[in-house]
């Protein structure tokens, strides 16, 4: 079995202030060791398991994140920023499954933890196909795109509810209830180890019997980028394809939800490039 992780920041266990998630601060040194502490319980589970090759995606800002030195050797880790698919870079069919980390929720969500849509600073949100869709979505797209489900997901209770309605049948481990953007009722870094330690089984033993299917939405895909700024809207569609909307929007066709990806990725880059101007 080979097993493909991708691991965010928001939804670790603890993470609640933007000092958790910003790498200038002592609180986002904390932070990093509990994001190392869950991915390490999780490589440790599944290598319990059985399976014999893991790749973890660092998934988080610029994506240098993790303490790989803190991770056992037989881990290979995806890293740094920017790549393709961002989150997900580097998963295929090769992968039996894939797990996602301290996942978090789209822009706009009530009361869950630092939500937001790939880009907190340039993306309102995200349209594919006329559903307003998350990171979540986007990512278990692409794994399923290559015939990989997505069988365990942690981050806070509103994030986990959401993964359940797109996978039914997906393992959550819940890090912390949402009080707000900002603030929550967080359980304890030991305690989320033993809850992925226990989950990681019971979620490859659902792959293994072949229970949860890979997530895939229809293609061809309509995609609506909304940004915050009408600037950035302004550069975008200049990139040939990419129609506008309305004043903040941008609109394009894509084959395959790689292929809305990578765009998606670019005309993001161009928008936070133009706030620097
Ligand atoms: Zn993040």
């Amino acid at each position: 079995m080979k097993v493909f992780i991708s691991v965010d920041m928001e939804g670790i266990v603890g993470v609640v202030s933007l000092k958790h998630v910003i790498s200038d601060s002592k609180e986002y040194e904390r932070a990093r060791k509990w994001m190392t502490l869950e991915v390490k319980a999780a490589v440790e589970a599944a290598k319990e398991y059985g399976v014999k090759k893991i790749v973890v995606a660092d998934s988080h800002g610029t994506m240098i994140n993790l303490l790989i030195e803190d991770l056992p050797e037989y881990v290979d880790v995806v890293t740094g920023f920017p790549r393709a698919t961002c989150m997900v870079t580097n998963i295929d069919q090769g992968f039996d499954t894939a797990i996602f980390l301290g996942y978090h929720s789209k822009k706009g969500t009530v009361h869950s933890i630092l939500d937001h849509t790939i880009s907190g600073s340039t993306i309102q949100r995200i349209k594919v196909n006329g559903l307003e869709v998350s990171e979540f979505w986007l990512n278990a797209a692409v794994a399923g795109h290559y015939d990989v489900p997505v069988s365990l997901v942690t981050g806070d209770d509103k994030l986990t509810e959401h993964a359940k309605t797109l996978i039914p049948n997906i393992e959550t481990v819940i890090t912390k209830y949402a009080l707000g953007r900002r603030a929550a009722l967080t359980k304890h870094p030991k305690t989320i180890e033993k809850e992925i330690r226990k989950h990681v089984p019971k979620a490859l033993e659902k792959v293994k019997n072949k229970q949860i299917e890979p997530f895939k939405p229809q293609i061809p895909l309509n995609v609506e980028l909304e940004f915050t700024d009408s600037t950035m809207a302004d550069v975008a569609e200049l990139v040939p394809n990419v129609k506008r909307i309305d004043g903040n929007i941008v609109g394009y066709t894509a084959q395959n939800i790689v292929e809305a990806y990578k765009l998606m990725e670019a005309l993001i880059l161009m928008a936070i490039g133009i706030q620097k101007i």
